[in-house]
């Protein structure tokens, strides 16, 4: 992955970011065509596999278990109900499953176990897996490797100077260090903003700052509008203008020209124009599906006809890099061994029962 080397400082991005719309989309969809092909953009479902109920204090996040939200929180679903799901996403033309936990950091128990055989499951259904999971260490990183996990999710957010206005239970370098182990485990990277949080055009950009101060810039770059939940702190924040998402989209894309720039939280405020300037600007991916975790999202139909009007075919799995292979996981062998033996101690149990007479007198 590369950047630019034309807009490597913070004052020629916000300059970029700056420059007429039309003339900032018009080199976006330049550089989109010298790596990318424009006429395809990945469909990706999102999937929250657990609910609510978190320790952090994200302030945009209806998650967080400090927030009064109304959220209907649930616990870790099930391996058969994520194979479900993940059927019916590919179905309707996804080649992406993202699946989301609101943990703090992944824990080295048994949700862990299930989260790893999803991936493995997954991964063998031909779709590419994404997780994100919170905080991560390396040898989750590599376990999560092993079981086939494509892409790690962990967004940034926003500028290291802005972050702490809207985060305080995690540092920024916590995020930098589990992008890095993710990273190390040759897992690809998928980090990303949000914008509408009241942050100013020097945050925007100084967030694709901290991507180009990264010896590899993410291989995925989602650029998220605040949704703006009530409940949160950030409930009052007014929505931004599409214009800011195009803009957003469009810097990205020319900073990172072989980064996927993905169209992600806010598009239902969105016009069919607004996103079609998205995707000329560079976006090539959107997450399909009535819902982005727990917020609205445009339905799979909707997305199909925005397809068909714009010309715009879905991408396919792995264009990017190869499936990776799952490999046997020895905690789920070890697991899958014990409940064989015991099966087969409860068999032989049963045979050699006898059952004693009693003799009525
Ligand atoms: S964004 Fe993630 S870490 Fe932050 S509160 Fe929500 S679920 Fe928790």
């Amino acid at each position: 992955m590369k950047v630019n080397p034309a807009y490597s400082t913070k004052e020629q991005l916000i300059e970029l970011y700056n420059k007429p719309l039309l003339e900032l989309v018009f080199e976006a969809a330049s550089i989109h065509r010298q790596f990318h092909n424009p006429r395809e953009v990945q469909m990706s479902s999102l999937l929250s596999i657990k609910t609510g109920g978190c320790s952090e204090d994200c302030g945009y996040c209806p998650q967080a278990a400090r927030y009064n939200t109304g959220l209907d929180a649930h616990k870790l679903m099930s391996v058969e109900s994520v194979i479900e799901q993940a059927k019916n996403a590919k179905a309707n033309g996804s080649s992406r499953l993202c699946m989301g936990a609101a943990w703090r950091e992944v824990r080295d128990n048994k949700d862990f176990d299930s989260v790893v055989e999803m991936v493995q499951e997954v991964n063998n259904l031909g779709m590419e897996v994404c997780c994100t999971l919170g905080m991560m260490n390396e040898d989750q990183a590599k376990r999560l490797k092993n079981a086939g996990l494509f892409a790690y999710n962990h967004n940034l957010d926003t500028s290291k100077d802005y972050y702490k206005d809207i985060i305080s239970t995690r540092e920024y370098e916590d995020r930098l260090q589990t992008i890095e182990n993710a990273r190390k485990a040759g897992i690809t990277v998928c980090s990303g903003g949000i914008i509408g949080m009241g942050e100013a055009v020097e945050d925007r950009v100084g967030l694709l700052m901290s991507y180009m101060e990264m010896e590899t810039p993410p291989n995925s770059i989602p650029i998220n509008a605040l949704v703006a939940v009530e409940g949160t702190p950030l409930e009052d924040q007014k929505p931004i203008e599409q214009w800011e998402l195009i803009r957003m989209v469009a810097t990205t894309r020319i900073a990172f020209p072989e980064s996927i720039v993905r169209l992600s939280a806010g598009r239902t405020k969105m016009s069919l124009e607004g996103q079609a300037l998205c995707f000329l600007a560079g976006a090539g991916s959107i997450f399909a599906g009535d819902k982005l975790l727990t917020t609205p999202n445009p339905e799979f139909n909707e997305d199909k006809e925005m397809f068909d009007i714009l010309g715009l075919n879905p991408k396919k799995a792995f264009t990017e890099g190869e499936q990776p292979t799952t490999y046997p996981d020895e905690v789920l062998e070890k697991k899958k061994k014990a409940a064989e033996l015991r099966a087969q101690q409860l068999d032989e149990g049963s045979k050699n029962f006898q059952a004693r007479k009693i003799t009525i007198e």
